[in-house]
């Protein structure tokens, strides 16, 4: 007997609830601080780009995911000529972050990274360069933000 009451009693406390769904993908849920999406290489304050092309990151990736080549740049400063993230390997540990002693490879909260070709799951270094200068906030705090070479 009870039952039709209490049942209606239920509903109407939800009808006046926040909903707790989101109209995505138009409204996107902020991602917590240290969530680990898409990668991004860091630059300097002056443009430079921070990596340099050490290979501790390949070294410290477990899915052999990351693939790199040296170069020299104008100053005679050591850069990456190529820097490749194989995105369908990768499994974001993170691991590459934690290795790289230049704070130079970072992974963001980006997370739509679905696409229709396996080619394009291969990201390059300009892929993964951030903007200079820079449009959006830095996920993640650089501590060393000064150059060590010059
Ligand atoms: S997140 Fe892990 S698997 Fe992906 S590139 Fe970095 S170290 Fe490799
Ligand atoms: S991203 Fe960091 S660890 Fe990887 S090659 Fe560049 S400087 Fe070295």
């Amino acid at each position: 007997m009870l039952a039709l009451p209490v049942g209606l009693m239920t509903t109407m406390k939800h009808v006046f609830k926040k909903p707790v769904t989101r109209k995505y993908p138009r409204a996107k849920a902020e991602m917590a601080p240290r969530y680990r999406g898409m990668h991004y290489l860091e630059r300097y304050e002056d443009g430079t780009e921070r990596c340099v092309c050490c290979g501790l990151c390949a070294a410290a990736c477990p899915a052999d995911a990351i693939y790199m080549e040296p170069a020299e740049n104008e100053k005679g400063e050591r850069i990456a000529e190529v820097y490749e993230l194989n995105l369908i390997r990768c499994i974001f540990c993170g691991f590459c972050e934690e290795a790289c002693p230049e704070e130079a490879i970072f992974l963001g909260h980006e997370f739509e990274l679905a696409d229709d070709a396996r080619d394009k799951f291969i990201v390059s270094k300009d892929d993964l360069l951030v903007k200079h200068p820079r449009k959006d906030r830095s996920y993640k705090t650089i501590f060393r933000r000064t150059r060590r070479y010059h």
